[in-house]
């Protein structure tokens, strides 16, 4: 699943490519017929991310709200564009690019009221000048697994998965450690790790937990499964021993129980 890094990378992307041009929006799929008609032909404003969300903002107060979940993808290429393959659920054409979107969770139009609603309901997002005492006030009162505080997108947004397995691993913090156990220096050390690794999913696009010395490569060369230290891994590369796999806040959380003990 895209975790916030990913929302803001593609938000900037889009927001570059398409922001300032009139788009003609469709859906050849058929199931965002609806929404499409409120915004073809209308002038695209801005692209904005928050926490997982993704906002186009057209003009007359009209967004197109996003939610990639576990299966959306875009798919970019040059105007006109080629007949639609599977299942485009939008299209959006503009001057000289074409944007794809398939498979999202989440896709409809909505108003700024709702937006604004939305980004109140979220947690502080680190990519987006989420404030860091902010989210020490909302951790550090709560009796339950740091590992499931960090994908309550209420507390913080844009976490997912990778980031909270690879963050802990990292700064070596057991994942079953409660909020409300923590010290200010457990979290210094986890928000440190946190935002630096945030902000260099967004510079590349992608996760990144291992340093380019671990790799012994340029990080931009790394194939996909060199990039972690413990998420999909069987193997600790610090200790050796074996990786664990525990249900955590509903989803599979990989951690080493001798380093993170
Ligand atoms: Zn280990």
């Amino acid at each position: 699943m895209p975790e916030g890094h990913k929302t803001h990378y593609l938000a900037h992307q889009h927001d570059q490519t398409f922001a300032g041009q009139s788009l003609d929006v469709t859906s050849p799929q058929g199931r965002f017929a609806d929404g499409a008609r409120k915004v073809n032909g209308r002038v695209l404003e801005s692209v904005r991310a928050a926490g997982k969300h993704l906002f186009y903002e057209f003009e007359g107060n009209r967004v197109v709200h996003v939610h990639l979940g576990r299966y959306g993808s875009f798919a970019e290429q040059a105007s006109p564009p080629e007949e639609p393959r599977g299942q485009v659920r939008v299209r959006m054409v503009g001057k000289e690019r074409t944007l794809d979107l398939r498979g999202p969770t989440q896709c409809r139009v909505i108003d700024m009221e709702t937006q604004a609603s939305i980004e109140e309901s979220l947690g502080p997002d680190p990519l987006a000048r989420g404030k860091k005492a902010d989210v020490w006030n909302n951790f550090r009162s709560r009796s339950k697994p740091i590992g499931g505080l960090l994908l309550d997108q209420s507390l913080i947004a844009g976490v997912g998965n990778i980031f909270r397995a690879e963050v802990l691993f990292e700064i070596g913090m057991n994942p079953h450690l409660h909020g409300d156990a923590m010290s200010q220096a457990d979290f210094d050390r986890l928000w440190k790790s946190l935002s630096k690794m945030m902000k260099l999913g967004l510079k590349h696009g992608r996760i990144i937990s291992v340093t380019a010395k671990e790799a012994g490569k340029p990080l931009k060369e790394l194939a996909n499964h060199e990039r972690f230290r413990v998420y999909g891994k069987d193997e600790c590369p610090r200790c050796g021993g074996p990786i664990a796999i525990d249900s955590v806040a509903s989803r599979k959380m990989h951690w080493c129980p001798s380093c993170q003990a």
